[in-house]
């Protein structure tokens, strides 16, 4: 561990990596996160309707999303926007899974609504405004599902891990970590991509750690390069958010990609997976990176 970072983190040690610890790998099926495969989970930001829901499963798992994302409680910034089908939309969800194969992703919100998301969802999302919900993370302790756990938007690692802690504290060990931006006075992007916090967090930490691009960037442009940029900093797998029509979205139209656009990305990062893939051979026989 590097010295710089291993007073500050050594606190959290359900999750700080030891020198020689293994990394974590979390297996959600046949699927592990934090393995050799690059795990892309796809999907809209919102669950509106059985058809959009189906016909984008169908494209991104066609591309190669291995998981299907989408939310069916929606924390708004707004009261006044769209909240989310709820368990309309987790049965929708369900429905996919049954059709492509897909396994779901899909946030909870509230310790009241933990059972009810963990009976259809084979990940447990929380968001970046519930990462630091305490009681919410108590109770995924107990709720048999692995947890995607994102940052908050002005959160530090600190934060993140100390979160991060709490649910392996409360009996859940399957969590995998997400840098999605933090807030900065940057305002050319929805957040500020913190590429750092990848290599940081997989050095201080045995868990998986993705990266959602979409959150990051708010608009489409962007997120195929900054989904490079997380292939080439380390990343175990990525969220992005994919609509039939991001221009009718309920919400995060903006920075949801096209299938077309989706198709394209995931042919980009092939390439860069590749690179990734014989940089760490070529490190690994040197005997690693100092
Ligand atoms: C989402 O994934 O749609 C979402 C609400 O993300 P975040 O919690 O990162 O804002
Ligand atoms: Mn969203």
């Amino acid at each position: 561990m590097n010295k710089r970072w291993n007073g500050q983190y050594s606190c959290f040690d359900l999750v700080a990596r030891s020198d020689d610890g293994p990394r974590s790998v979390v297996q959600v099926g046949d699927i592990a996160i934090g393995g050799d495969e690059f795990v892309v989970m796809a999907g809209p930001c919102a669950v509106e309707s059985e058809g959009q829901v189906l016909d984008t499963a169908v494209s991104v798992a066609r591309a190669g999303a291995r998981i299907l994302r989408g939310g069916a409680y929606k924390p708004r910034s707004s009261p006044y926007s769209f909240q989310g089908m709820g368990v309309e939309g987790l049965k929708i969800l369900a429905k996919a899974r049954e059709v492509t194969g897909l396994a779901i992703v899909t946030e909870v919100m509230s310790e009241t609504d933990v059972d009810v998301v963990a009976e259809y969802a084979d990940i447990m999302q929380v968001g970046a405004r519930s990462m630091e919900n305490y009681s919410l993370l108590e109770r995924l302790g107990t709720c048999g599902r692995p947890v995607l756990l994102k940052r908050g938007m002005t959160a530090t690692l600190e934060d993140l891990l100390c979160s991060a802690q709490l649910l392996v504290a409360s009996g859940n060990p399957d969590v995998i970590l997400c840098e999605r931006g933090i807030r900065t006075f940057e305002t050319a992007t929805r957040n500020t991509f913190d590429v750092a916090a990848v290599p940081v967090l997989k050095t201080v930490s045995h868990l998986p750690v993705i990266v959602d691009p979409s959150h990051a960037a708010g608009v489409q442009m962007l997120v195929p390069i900054l989904a490079r940029a997380a292939v080439v900093v380390g990343a175990d797998g990525l969220l992005v958010e994919v609509h039939p029509q991001p221009e009718k979205a309920a919400s995060d139209g903006e920075q949801s990609l096209t299938f077309e656009q989706f198709d394209a990305m995931m042919a980009d990062l092939d390439p860069y997976l590749s690179l990734r893939a014989a940089a760490e051979k070529a490190c690994a026989v040197a005997g690693g990176l100092a």
